[in-house]
This record gives C-alpha cells, sequence and structure tokens, in this order.
C-alpha cells in the first residue's frame, strides 16, 4: 500500500467500538463500510431511545457511568459528538482534577453515535451479519457475509463485542476468561416535576455497599436515572431482587435507595431487570494474525462491569487503532505493533487491575455470605509492595493525595500503576492505626435477606 493512501475499511459491528472507529477513520478520508446484525433501526427521536430494543447489545439498558476517560477521548478525537451529546442531554459532571465525566444513558450514547455514523460522509451502515474474514498472503483482504458475497477491505476490523465469534481463532493462547463476581438487578426511574438529583457520593454515582451486596444509583440525562442492587452470581437469599415489589422494599431499607425510590420523587419507568453471566476476559489477537485485521473492545476484553470501564476501554482501543493508521495509512504491520503494544501495556494493566479488585470484593462478600466474620482483613506490618490495590483505594476517605490518585484511578485518567505512588502513604496510615471499613448504617446482607423473605413470603 502506498503511504497515504485512502483505505477500504469494514467493521463489524456498531456498538461503540465500532462506532467511534467509523467516525474518527471516517474523518481521516477512509471509506468505512459499518455492518451491523442487529436490525433494529435507530429510534426517529431521542426521548424513544430509552425504548430502543438491541438484541446485539443486552446490556444496552443496564446502567452505565461515563467516566473522565471516555469524555476526554472524545473531547480529543470527536469533540462534535460530545457536542451532540451535550445537546441531547448528556450532563457533564466537573470533577476535583478539573476533569469531567458524562451522565447520561448508554441508549443516548449510541442514539447520538449513530445518527452521526448516519450522517458521516464516507460511512456506509448496513444491516447484515459478518461470518468470516477472507485472508490472502498473510494479509486481511476482507471478509465474507452470512448472506452472501465477499466484500473486500484494506483494514477489517472486528468490533462484535463480547459474544463476537469472528476472531476467535485468532486469538493469543495466552488470554483469561474467567466469571467476574456480579450480578445487576436494575430498574429505571424518572424524577417527578419539579424535583432535582441530589448529590452522589462517588461523582458519577451513588454508592452504599455492605459486605455481601451493592446499592448503586446512576443519576442520567431527561431526568432518568437508575437504582441498581448487585450482588454475587450464586448468592441465592438475593435471587428475589428481581421482583419489583421486593426490589422497592429492599430499596427502600437503605438510605440511599429509600431517598431516590421515594414515590414523592420519582416514578418507575421500567421493569427490573437482571444481568448476570457477566466474564473478566482479555483475549488478545495473536500477533501472528494477518496483518489488516484487527479486534476492538469487548471483543478483546471485558472486566466487571461494576468499575465502570468497558466504554472508557473501548473507545480508547478504537482512537489508538485511528492514530496508528493517521500515522502512516500504508504500513498495517506498523498500525498492528502499535495497537499490539498499547493492549498489552495499558489495556492489561486496566483488565489485571480490575481483576485484583473484583477478586478482592468477591472474597469479603462470600465471607459475609459464608457467614464469615469481618471480611476485610486486618493488617499485621505491610509491606508497601503488597498492599492491594482495594486497600489503597479506601484510603481515600481519610487522605487528600490518597483521594485525588483514587479519582483519578477510578475514572481511568491517569494509567493504573500511577496509584503506586501512594502507597507509602498508606502505609503510613496503616502504621498510625488506620484500617479500611465500611460505611455506618448500611444494612447488613442478613438484614437484606430478612426484607426480601418478608416480601416474598405472604403473611397469612
Ligand atoms: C451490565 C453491564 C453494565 C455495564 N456498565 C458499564 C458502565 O457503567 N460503564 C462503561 O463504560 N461500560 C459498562 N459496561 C460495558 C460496556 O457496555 C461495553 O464495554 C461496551 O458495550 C463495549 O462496546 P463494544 O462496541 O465493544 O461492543 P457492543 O456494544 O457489544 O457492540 C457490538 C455490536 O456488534 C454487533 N455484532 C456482533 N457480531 C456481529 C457480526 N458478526 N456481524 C455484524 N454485527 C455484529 C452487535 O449486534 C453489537 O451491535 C457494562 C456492561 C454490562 C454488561
Amino acid at each position: 500500500m502506498a503511504s497515504g493512501r485512502r483505505l477500504d475499511v469494514l467493521v463489524c459491528g456498531a456498538g461503540v467500538a465500532g462506532m467511534t472507529a467509523a467516525l474518527a477513520l471516517a474523518r481521516l478520508g477512509h471509506t468505512v463500510t459499518l455492518i451491523e446484525r442487529d436490525t433494529a433501526v435507530r429510534p426517529a427521536r431521542l426521548d424513544e431511545a430509552g425504548g430502543w430494543r438491541r438484541t446485539g447489545v443486552a446490556h444496552l439498558h443496564q446502567p452505565h457511568a461515563f467516566l473522565a476517560r471516555i469524555h476526554a477521548e472524545l473531547r480529543a478525537v470527536l469533540p462534535d459528538t460530545l457536542d451532540a451529546l451535550r445537546a441531547a442531554g448528556a450532563v457533564e459532571v466537573p470533577l476535583p482534577d478539573g476533569t469531567r465525566s458524562l451522565r447520561c444513558r448508554r441508549s443516548t450514547l449510541e442514539w447520538v453515535l449513530r445518527r452521526d455514523v448516519e450522517t458521516q460522509p464516507g460511512i456506509e451502515l448496513r444491516a447484515g451479519t459478518v461470518q468470516r474474514v477472507e485472508t490472502r498472503r498473510g494479509t486481511a483482504v476482507g471478509v465474507h457475509l452470512a448472506e452472501g458475497g465477499l466484500r473486500p477491505a484494506d483494514l477489517v476490523i472486528d468490533a462484535g463485542g463480547r459474544r463476537s465469534r469472528l476472531t476467535t481463532g485468532a486469538r493469543d493462547a495466552e488470554g483469561f476468561d474467567e466469571p467476574a463476581n456480579e450480578v445487576y438487578v436494575s430498574r429505571r426511574y424518572r424524577l417527578l416535576p419539579g424535583r432535582q438529583f441530589t448529590a452522589v457520593n462517588r461523582w458519577v454515582v451513588g454508592v452504599e455497599e455492605a459486605d455481601g451486596y451493592a446499592l448503586l444509583v446512576f443519576p442520567q440525562d431527561a431526568g432518568t436515572f437508575t437504582v441498581a442492587f448487585v450482588h454475587l452470581p450464586g448468592d441465592r437469599a438475593l435471587a428475589g431482587l428481581r421482583r419489583a415489589p421486593v426490589f422497592e422494599s429492599a430499596a427502600r431499607i437503605m438510605s440511599l435507595g429509600a431517598a431516590w425510590t421515594d414515590p414523592n420523587f420519582a416514578e418507575p419507568i421500567s421493569g427490573v431487570t437482571a444481568m448476570s453471566g457477566l466474564r473478566n476476559m482479555f483475549r488478545p489477537l495473536d500477533p501472528a494474525v494477518p496483518v489488516g485485521l484487527h479486534a476492538l473492545g469487548d471483543t478483546v476484553c471485558t472486566t466487571n462491569p461494576h468499575f465502570g470501564r468497558g466504554s472508557s476501554l473501548a473507545v480508547a482501543h478504537a482512537f489508538r487503532l485511528v492514530e496508528a493508521v493517521a500515522e502512516d495509512p500504508g504500513d498495517p504491520a506498523a498500525w498492528r505493533d502499535r495497537v499490539d503494544a498499547w493492549v498489552r501495556g495499558e489495556l492489561r494493566s486496566w483488565f489485571d487491575d480490575a481483576r485484583q479488585l473484583d477478586r478482592a470484593r468477591a472474597a469479603a462478600w462470600w465471607a459475609a455470605v459464608d457467614g464469615g466474620a469481618q471480611a476485610i482483613p486486618s493488617m499485621s506490618p505491610p509491606s508497601p509492595a503488597s498492599l492491594p490495590r482495594f486497600v489503597l483505594l479506601a484510603a481515600a476517605g481519610v487522605d487528600p493525595t490518597v483521594a485525588t490518585a483514587a479519582l483519578r484511578h477510578m475514572q481511568m485518567t491517569d494509567p493504573p500503576e500511577a496509584l503506586d505512588a501512594v502507597e507509602p502513604r498508606v502505609t503510613d496510615l496503616i502504621t498510625q492505626g488506620w484500617r479500611p471499613s465500611r460505611s455506618p448504617g448500611v444494612p447488613t446482607r442478613a438484614e437484606l435477606v430478612e426484607t426480601i423473605s418478608a416480601v416474598s413470603v405472604p403473611v397469612r
């Protein structure tokens, strides 16, 4: 390929990764065919997006927090998309370090991206299912569609999400794929006229956590918000939360839940939906795959959604590929090397971090489910190198320097290893007697189970 050539790009999957990659590549002057298997067209009006039925994205209506990282990535590469999101009612939340996060429904983000894709010169959005990649002499040259026909391309991108099978056979043998320790049970609400959102304790979301479960509140756009209980998969005593009367009663025993689900404050606008089967998965492409073939977003990496990282990572991943292409459109081997370095560097670090946080929390939660003692470990003299990251993050409440580092970590503003710089401070705190602890006053899991049982079993 001659440098400066206009590429024919084929993107499989019009999710967050596929649409942001398509938009940014089209704006570099490349011709993009974006193929989406899900035939549900974009609702004509934004206010209908909350009911958009996307079978290809089962989590479209699950609550999403959009971190400072996705805001920064969009501002740098697709600033007009960010403007369009603001115009669509997404709220920018200023954070104490000067960065901003975004509050909106995932369906609002998808609706705005889809409209941009539909109107962007250089992008053809087609309904179809990408079935197989065609290669010739170590180079991807196009894809076969399930409907028949070969679509030639210079660059093939698998952005088909966590269930994509397009590049399954092209994965590095050294991947990870294990269950994430969380089930989401959520319900959407709308503020009553005249009501305003109140502040939430974690900037983008409100969190009330006990050992064994947590309640989260996600303020969104258009006066909507979502309340979610999260618990361990297999914690059958909490399965009753899926029933609306149980969900409502359980929310009312939490101070956060009681305030946000108060019938004088908001009304439910959905049933209760549950999402399980979540995974921590890291499956980079084998470096020996044909050049010109890339996989992005959830296709390569999924982490426990509790940390709200998936969309930020998907967009960052898409833009690292776009930057590599922009650097030299004629050198697909260089695209592969640059993107691979990011995947095995930063993306892998975020995956490891999320996996470690997930495991530590699950261990504490399982101890509570099993009727164990205080699950947050008491720490005998710590060695700075061995402090788990959840302990560093817990110290945010007692030290302003740690608080800033924790904020920038949880919003994915700094690279994951930047948090390690506060270890000596946290070690000092531990030496002085500080220990991580849960917020007081949150009902225990046993109290939640009692509430669930009281609603589930009718009193005669
Ligand atoms: C319960 C839950 C909560 C979450 N919460 C958050 C959060 O708070 N914050 C956050 O940032 N992230 C969150 N995430 C993660 C986030 O939603 C994902 O990381 C994000 O959707 C990844 O985008 P993607 O484009 O890679 O894949 P997807 O959004 O899954 O898009 C893939 C697209 O490809 C299409 N497709 C698949 N195969 C084919 C094919 N063969 N041919 C054509 N089209 C195909 C699908 O129909 C779909 O449209 C959450 C995830 C879950 C499950």
